[in-house]
């Protein structure tokens, strides 16, 4: 069965056979030193003078950053499910809100962002996702952020770049906190969580220092130190190592962007092609979400059944009307022809039209044209 959900992804044989090795300590130099390389390999992709990794899955990294970054009040973009979350967060934590809410297939603008700031001048965060996975949307967050630091600088500008890391050239010049998890591009098992944070970031983690677990100071002191303040997710920092060594082995992160790049827009030439509709008004390379009322949830069935193909259905209104495909991570090429094939193949069987190699051929010649 290929797995083929936007988080969590396939993880790949040389991942699982290095997470396989019997547990070391985390705090021994052994550790230590595999920490530390995890670590400089995110700062490096990322271009971010710190990264914290976190026990938790992204959503614990999503909580950390609001209360520690929000003194006074969020901006929050809502546009399907994740940016709904940071509402969430903030509303659970009685923080002051205002949102930005979309379609789930509708990107904001810097213009209302900055409108929102103008309008409410104690906003001091603002919170958005680059890519919405609900609805695989993909935000213009390089203008946005441009925009609010043109306007105040200190406002903190929090980015849930969770299927985006690993995705594509991240620009992070304007980004304060960045949001990762490891189920995504990563390719690691779910429960670890990333922050990447800009210069600001970092002394304002360590001057509030706010809460407990997710205590940003506490983490900044114990992970400059390569340690962890609790007990290290130990099996997935080895497997993000070992990520990031089949990464080069493969060529470099750039070559990675690139291969995500071409495979995300072959899918789409190939299944609007055959006469599918992409869903977002601006899609994201992580993922591709097929917009089909009547028909998606009868073909992901069939995928499942006949062809061997996991894909993740909808969330809450489009449950039962969009599919989506992943591209995250190292997908070898032909397994993602697969996908295009047996979707043309299932639309035969429904009776939906008639196979003729079409989305095969599109795809190829898209991909290697
Ligand atoms: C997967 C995902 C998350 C993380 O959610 P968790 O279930 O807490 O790991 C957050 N934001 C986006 C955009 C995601 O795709």
């Amino acid at each position: 069965m290929l797995l083929f959900t936007p988080g969590p992804t396939p993880v790949p044989e040389a991942i699982r056979t290095a997470m396989a090795r019997p547990i070391i300590h985390h705090r021994t130099p052994e550790f230590e030193a595999c920490f530390q390389r995890a670590r400089e390999s995110l700062k490096q992709i990322l271009k971010l003078p710190e990264v914290l990794l976190l026990a938790s899955s992204g959503s614990g990294a999503m909580e950390a950053c609001v209360r520690t970054f929000c003194a006074q009040k969020l901006l929050s973009v809502n546009s399907g499910k994740f940016g709904e979350r940071f509402g969430k967060i903030a509303k659970a934590y009685q923080i002051p809100l205002t949102e930005i809410v979309h379609e789930w297939d509708t990107p904001t603008n810097a213009q209302e962002i900055l409108q929102a700031l103008q309008k409410e001048p104690e906003i001091d965060a603002v919170c958005m996702q680059i890519c919405e996975s609900s609805g695989g949307l993909r935000h213009p967050i390089e203008e946005i952020a441009a925009a609010i630091k043109g306007f105040n600088p200190q406002i903190v500008v929090i980015v849930d770049a969770i299927t985006a890391m690993g995705v594509e050239d991240i620009d992070t010049t304007h980004i304060d906190a960045l949001i990762g998890g490891s189920q995504k591009a990563f390719m690691l098992p779910p429960a670890m969580s990333i922050i990447a944070l800009s210069p600001l970031a970092v002394r304002l983690a360590e001057q509030r220092d706010v809460g407990f677990y997710f205590n940003l100071k506490t983490e900044l002191k114990n992970q400059q130190a390569n340690t962890t303040a609790w007990t290290a997710p130990i099996s997935l920092v080895i497997g993000l190592v070992a990520y990031f060594e089949e990464v080069e082995r493969l060529g470099g992160i750039t070559k990675i962007y690139e291969q995500t790049q071409k495979r995300a827009l072959a899918t789409q030439k190939a299944l609007q092609g055959i006469g599918l509709k992409i869903y977002p008004k601006a899609p994201a390379l992580a993922m591709t979400t097929i917009f089909d009322v009547d028909n998606a949830a009868a073909i992901m069935k069939l995928l499942k059944k006949d062809f061997g193909l996991t894909l993740a259905g909808g969330q809450d209104r489009l449950k039962t009307s969009i599919f989506r495909i992943n591209h995250m991570g190292i997908i070898p090429v032909y397994e993602a022809l697969w996908v295009v094939n047996a979707i043309e193949m299932a639309l035969d069987r429904l009776r939906i039209r008639s196979f003729d190699g079409s989305a095969n051929r599109i795809f190829l010649q898209a991909y290697y044209g």
